[in-house]
């Protein structure tokens, strides 16, 4: 005869526990109590073909935490005993909430098998479960059952004994998303768990690290007594964390991990597990919402008109406090113009920093707006609709449903970011998959890209802004789809794995909370700006300036300077002439040294060292109606996408100083005879898909675990950008559009 196999029978009180224990063990049982508390411990053995199986009956409970003594002594004989498997009774009746508790276990990362009992009372009361349905999307067994009448219960025992003999099945902990600021504060805590050992032989590094976020007095004493320091800097981390969600949602974490164990549950029971032959007063208002804004036919055209408000309300009220932030840059730079002697420290102020950095501030407006409007969307709960709906449009595609939160983070929303959207790859848990998403994630349209988006739809397609950026999105979402699928038909090809994606219930945002989240990222931005990007803007100032105009070139232009005035001299120092013609010919004299100026700041800018990386390209990206100064910027682009804006700011401002035009420099470009219409649309495609910047590299080879993927991500993207905007520049200009 075989090992006899250890089974712990665990369930919600009321789900049949004592009934099926009675059923499988009839006489053969003891009775005792568990050691030092006062909680019945029922033991007994049931045989099955040639295999003994010792069952325990657990204390009934609804959780796993640490509020009650049958919860502990519950989750110690699992961590403990290490039984061969867990035999999870769930009531069918009641499957929402007991598939709580089912859900812990998954999370503690025990072997599972589900009896699915009471199956008679469901069907009674208009309910039909999908048991394989539900077992697929669990990836634990389910088996149907009647303890009372034992109906099933004999190919529950099979699976039992299948499960506890089967060495190969591996029982990964699961991993829920419990919302941004936890999942953070989880992959800010568990390193530190693992370096230290923290419980490591009991529990996994990030079970003991979400007890800690869910104040757990047991796991909370072990851990002070194991290493008090970590101990006390994870219990700090959960403060700061707790009043986080405190001033944002209003809500511990306990809750808010809850809320997200319910919308775990609650998505796998709407996909098609749970159907109901009539509609019972069982909907509550989340559901009645999610009735309608989830709807086949209706979610779809509801998620299309608040995507399409979020961007009309952000463009059109963005713009007066954009149009403020102009006017201060610009009288800052009056300012420095008017104080400073002529010389590099005055042309690197005015060209570099302030040119630089208020070009990318310009735009927090816009950011601030954007952000606020997907604060309220994800505060509320419908971006994780969002995501519900889009996922059965990405399973076409070769991505899994969780793909949908990295796109959206990336900026599938235009006005994420790259970076933390390539590390949101990390829920996904087929490799292949993962690196499909990781690899396309950039192409979304991210906050850096956002200005220049704005830019050149603003100077050449003003007149339909919000339409423009809309089709913005709608184009980069198609064109990351479609990469997906190329790379998951060739590189990455592999099968699909099932989806689960949490629908936390609907809450209304907080004001305060909306307000915090729009500034803790529109700061991150401006961070961005006011380092990295103000570093980068003078380096290119300084590549745009140096090595400069030899002096024989310099005292050309002087000398040209010279004959304009001397020229002009006699007509203007005559006297006896009226002020009206004399003003008049001082004019015309100033505008031809001003053209002199230009030539000579345009011969500088071609000599400096961007000028020559710009034009040494200028014949292959001429096919795509690039100058050399785009050249200039989009180079610079690869350090960060916010700097082309800043970087054509500087090669215009340096490259044409009439005072007469008007200094913005969306004016400038529509102005620029290198620059129409459809090198415009060239430009918006290849800078949408062209190679991520360089902190996203970074992070896409520390995911993909090679810098052959991160190569790979530059060239790939780079190429595909190109041949787009080649394709665009040449079919416009046949067509006329230009
Ligand atoms: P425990 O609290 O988990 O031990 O639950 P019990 O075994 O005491 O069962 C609670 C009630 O549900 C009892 O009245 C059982 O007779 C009843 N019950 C258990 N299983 C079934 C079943 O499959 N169908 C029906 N209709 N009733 C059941
Ligand atoms: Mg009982």
């Amino acid at each position: 005869m075989s090992r006899p196999i250890h089974v712990a029978l665990a369930g919600n009180p009321n789900a049949g526990k004592t009934t099926l224990f009675n059923y499988l063990t009839g006489a053969r049982q003891h009775v005792g109590n568990y050691p030092g508390v006062t909680v019945e411990k029922k033991t007994g053995v049931c045989r099955h073909q040639d295999t003994e199986l010792q069952v325990t009956d657990l204390p009934g409970t609804y959780s796993l935490t640490a509020y009650s003594v049958e919860e502990l002594v519950a989750r110690d004989f699992l961590v403990n005993e290490k039984p061969d498997v867990v035999l999870n009774i769930v009531d069918a009746s009641n499957i929402e909430r007991n598939l709580y508790l089912t859900c812990q276990f998954m999370e503690l990362g025990v072997p599972v098998v589900i009896a699915l009992n009471m199956i008679d009372v469901a069907r009674s009361r208009g309910f039909d479960i999908d048991s394989d349905k539900l077992s697929s999307l669990l990836q634990a067994p389910v088996v149907p059952i009647i303890a009372r009448s034992g109906q099933g219960v004999d190919r529950l025992l099979d699976t039992l004994v299948a499960v506890s003999r089967d060495r190969d099945k591996e029982w990964h902990p699961l991993r829920l998303s419990y919302g941004e600021d936890l999942d953070q504060a989880l992959e800010d805590m568990v390193p530190l768990i693992e370096e230290s050992g923290l419980l490591t032989d009991t529990y996994a590094a990030r079970w003991t690290a979400l007890k800690i976020l869910e104040n757990d007095d047991q796991i909370l004493d072990r851990a002070m007594q194991a290493d008090t320091a970590l101990a006390d800097s994870l219990v700090t981390r959960t403060e700061q964390i707790t009043s986080h969600l405190q001033s944002t949602l209003e809500a511990y974490p306990e809750a808010i991990i809850a809320d997200h164990r319910y919308g775990y549950i609650k998505s796998i029971l709407r996909q098609g597990v749970l159907s109901q032959r009539f509609d019972a007063d069982r909907l509550y208002t989340s559901d009645r919402i999610d009735k309608v804004v989830t709807h086949r036919f209706l979610g779809p055209l509801i998620m299309a008109a608040v995507l399409f408000g979020l961007y009309s309300f952000t463009f059109n009220f963005s713009t007066i406090p954009a149009d403020w932030l102009a006017s201060l840059f610009a009288l800052l730079g009056e300012g420095v113009e008017r104080l400073l002697p002529d010389g590099p420290v005055k042309s690197m102020l005015i060209s570099g920093v302030i040119d630089g950095v208020g070009g990318v501030l310009g735009f927090v407006p816009i950011i601030m707006f954007m952000f606020f409007g997907i604060a309220i969307l994800e505060d509320s709960g419908y971006l994780a609709r969002v995501a519900f709906m889009m996922d059965r449009v990405f399973r076409t595609f070769g991505l899994h449903g969780s793909s949908v939160m990295p796109f959206i983070v990336s900026g599938g929303i235009a006005g994420g970011c790259a970076v933390p959207g390539v590390m949101a790859t990390r829920t996904l848990r087929s490799p292949k998959e993962r690196m499909a998403t990781l690899l396309t994630v950039p192409f979304m349209n991210c906050g850096a890209k956002l200005p220049v988006l704005a830019l050149l739809i603003g100077a050449f397609f003003s007149a339909h802004q919000a339409r423009y950026m809309f089709l913005a999105t709608v184009v980069s979402w198609s064109v990351a789809l479609i990469a997906a699928k190329f790379l998951r038909l060739t590189v990455l090809r592999g099968p699909a794995t099932p989806f689960v994606m949490e629908l936390p219930p609907y809450r209304f945002p907080t004001f305060r909370g909306l307000l915090i989240h729009t500034w803790e990222r529109t700061w991150q931005y401006i961070k961005k700006a006011g380092t990295v990007i103000l570093g980068i803007s003078i380096l290119l100032w300084a590549m745009m300036t140096y090595p400069g105009l030899p002096d024989s070139e310099r005292l050309r232009f002087e000398q040209q300077r010279e004959e304009v005035r001397v020229g002009y001299a006699a007509a203007l120092g005559i006297g006896g002439q009226a002020d009206e013609k004399r003003s008049a010919v001082a004019q015309e004299m100033e505008k031809k040294l001003l053209a002199i100026d230009n030539e000579q700041a345009e011969t500088g800018l071609r000599r400096s060292l961007a000028g020559r990386i710009g034009l040494a390209l200028e014949p292959l990206s001429r096919l795509a109606g690039f100058d050399w100064r785009t050249n200039i910027a989009l180079v610079g682009g690869f350090a960060a996408k916010e700097v082309i804006v800043s970087t054509l700011g500087t090669a215009y401002s340096l490259g044409a100083t009439d005072p007469e035009q008007p200094s913005s420099l969306k004016d400038r470009l529509a102005g620029d005879r290198n620059w129409n219409a459809v090198v415009a649309l060239a430009a918006l495609a290849f800078i949408m898909f062209y190679a991520p910047c360089f902190v996203t590299v970074i992070c896409i080879a520390r995911e993909a675990g090679s810098w052959k993927w991160a190569l790979f991500s530059m060239v790939f993207n780079t190429l595909f950008a190109f041949m787009m905007a080649v394709a665009i520049y040449q079919i416009g200009t046949v067509l006329g559009m230009g």
